[in-house]
């Protein structure tokens, strides 16, 4: 049987089965999503940092279903992606284009919680949802409310179903939302219905601050730097643009620096945040260069794998629940992230590029009966296909307005997928860009305040080094690319102008919701 193939048997067993196996069979769903959590660092897919920082838990999801290694995300910042994965639409369709002055989720819009619900299932979201408004089409929903819908790692406050909002002190954000998923579980659920329930972590997000639990882990070992650590950017402008280096854009409240006593007020705001601007800072004079890149490292790493350890553990929770309370067998489990991250490569930390790094989404699913254990699959997807594979799965129709296609029955067939960010200068500086990549190649095109097109053969050369756009013997392959990057545009209705597409841009939308 081919690798696609088996959810699509499924699924279409379910769908044929008429209503009365639909009512019997209809999976429940925990959807498990983390905050900026790269592929890199999620053990199964093998990078550098598998040996020295394992996540066994999430492991055990690809180890009893499928790992999914090409799965994107349209634009690779939280809001615009959590929003994309709801309405299965790109963020031109949604409305919800950037996190910084992108105004809030249009909530009134079918989002595919809201068909679940209408189909008969109850639906929860528990943790971070970062859409300014409340959710809308579930029947319970605890998610993070202060730091604009950040949330925080300490003392989280948390908005319950719209209305009230409830501070917890007693656990570290991870840990906290990991109970409140398992508690909804316990005792907030409907047996009479299947469930779809999204938990939604805050961690590994800046400011990577994990739970003293893992404060001893990597105590005494250097994590290794990754190949392109010490990437010089040479033919790749807006790369060398951007402001989220290692270097020097991590400011000393993300090395969790001890400020001057004396600051109060503005000025230890200043102080914490040095960099952010790409102001230099180091903590001692003769750290610089090369040394204080790799000291730097060192501090964001271990914290950032700290908050995965965490999050790793609180899986392991829930798969263990799922056994306990004899749930797993008919739990479909999703493990996946908003979008990937830098921990290094190209020198950065951070997103929203579409390189590799950030560009892929870890996706990782377990259907006890429906997939096959241990499988692997290649197939070109993203996260606006989630929606329609969820609702595949439920045997709930797709509405023909929904821009991804099912994993089970569409989305394999894709020969490319399609990339828009918008948001500038903010908070990293990098260049808006869209562009699209096949199985082999990336054309990518800086339209912002650059006109710069990038070119990448990633069978050649995967970690994206090499701007190939002005070789000649690549000049078919640019011609080809550019096709397919005005039928994607095309196809998506993506067609703004340059001008247009600035104005999103620099359109400073408010918020309608506001903290207390
Ligand atoms: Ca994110």
């Amino acid at each position: 049987m081919r690798r696609r193939n088996f959810i699509a048997s499924a699924v279409m067993a379910t769908v044929s089965g008429g209503i009365a196996a639909q009512s019997t069979a209809r999976p429940n769903i925990v959807f498990i999503m983390a905050d900026d959590h790269a592929a890199q660092a999620i053990s199964c897919y093998g990078s550098w940092l598998a040996q020295i920082a394992p996540t066994p838990n999430i492991d055990r999801i690809a180890k009893e279903g499928t790992r999914f290694n090409n799965v994107f995300c349209t634009n690779a910042i939280c809001g615009p992606s959590r929003a994309a994965i709801l309405t299965g639409k790109f963020s031109h369709i949604n409305g919800f284009y950037k996190n910084e002055g992108g105004g809030d989720f249009d909530g009134s819009q079918q989002t595919f919680p809201k068909l679940l619900q209408a189909a008969g299932y109850q639906t929860a979201v528990i943790g971070k949802w970062h859409l300014g408004t409340a959710p809308t089409g579930f029947d319970y929903s605890k998610v993070l409310f202060n730091g604009n819908g950040q949330g925080s790692y300490w003392n989280p406050e948390f908005q319950l179903n719209g209305k009230e909002i409830v501070k917890e002190t007693q656990f570290h954000s991870t840990r906290q939302i990991a109970n409140d998923a398992i508690q909804w579980l316990k005792t907030g659920r409907d047996k009479t219905k299947p469930f779809m329930l999204m938990y939604q972590f805050k961690a590994p997000h800046r400011i990577w601050d994990p739970d003293p639990a893992y404060q001893n882990l990597f105590a005494n070992i250097e994590i290794p730097e990754p190949e392109t650590f010490n990437d010089s950017y040479v033919g790749r402008k807006a790369a060398a643009d951007q402001w989220q280096s290692i270097e020097h854009n991590l400011n000393p409240l993300d090395l969790k620096q001890t400020p001057p006593p004396e600051l109060k007020g503005e000025a230890l705001q200043q102080w914490l945040h040095q960099g952010n601007n790409n102001e230099f800072w180091t903590p001692d004079p003769k750290l610089k260069g090369q040394a204080l890149k790799k000291w730097k490292y060192q501090r964001y790493i271990k914290d950032y794998l700290r908050c995965v350890r965490g999050v790793d553990d609180a899986v392991g929770r829930m798969l263990d629940y799922l056994d306990q309370s004899g749930l797993a067998d008919n739990t479909l489990v999703i493990y996946t992230s908003d979008q990937g991250f830098y921990l290094g490569e190209h020198g950065w930390f951070d997103k929203r590029f579409m390189y590799e790094e950030s560009f892929r989404m870890p996706f990782l699913m377990r259907w006890p009966g429906r997939i096959k254990s241990g499988t692997v699959n290649n197939d070109l997807q993203m996260n606006i296909d989630f929606a329609p594979t969820l609702l595949e799965a439920a045997g709930v129709p797709i509405p023909g307005d929904i821009q991804g296609k099912s994993f089970a029955t569409g989305a394999s067939k894709r020969n490319s997928v399609y990339y828009h960010y918008y948001e500038f200068p903010f908070w990293h500086h990098v260049q808006p860009h869209y562009g699209v990549r096949t199985e082999r190649y990336k054309l990518i095109h800086f339209y912002y305040s650059m006109d710069e097109w990038e070119l990448f053969d990633l069978k050649k050369d995967p970690n994206e080094l090499k701007n190939l756009i002005h070789d000649p013997e690549y000049a078919a392959v640019v011609k080809k690319m550019k096709a397919e990057l005005k039928a994607q545009r095309q196809a998506y209705g993506d067609t703004m102008s340059p001008k247009q597409m600035r104005a999103m841009t620099d359109a400073r939308i408010e918020r309608v919701y506001k903290e207390e």
